[in-house]
């Protein structure tokens, strides 16, 4: 049974890295770890490690986005909850079969990682992404 190991990240959605890194680095004190573009996403992340989580920066790329829509909608803010689990495919089964409503029907395979979103409407509101580290081969 695949389980939840912990929370891997938490996305904010923001329009300008610089100046959201003001509060998260300059004035909360967070260490800001790299920044990394994802052309397959059409993202620009800012990654920063709290603990054995990390808070990760949004910016899109491209006004086409679902992540350029959020804001354009609701502003900057919280736009995702990310769990990692140990089986990916195993808790996809688990929750399809729970009536639990998933965004991605299949997980999508990126360098060392597996993800899959599951829809708000099944979970208070959040949009929650699951991830499986792969191990380097
Ligand atoms: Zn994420």
């Amino acid at each position: 049974m695949s389980k939840v190991i912990k929370v891997n990240h938490v996305a904010i959605a923001v329009d300008d890295l610089e100046g959201a890194l003001k509060f998260w680095r300059d004035d909360l004190g967070l260490e800001l770890d790299h920044v990394e573009t994802v052309p397959s996403e059409k993202v620009e992340v800012a990654f920063i490690p709290v603990g054995d989580s990390e808070i990760e920066l949004v910016k899109p790329t491209s006004d086409e986005t679902g992540l350029a829509k959020f804001i354009q909608k609701r502003g900057m803010g919280l736009h995702h909850l990310c769990l990692q689990v140990d089986d990916i495919d195993g808790m996809l089964i688990n929750l399809r079969a729970k009536g639990v409503r998933l965004i991605s029907e299949e997980p999508v395979e990126l360098p060392g990682r597996k993800m899959a979103f599951i829809h708000p409407g099944s979970t208070n509101g959040v949009l929650v992404e699951l991830y499986e580290l792969l191990s380097e081969a």
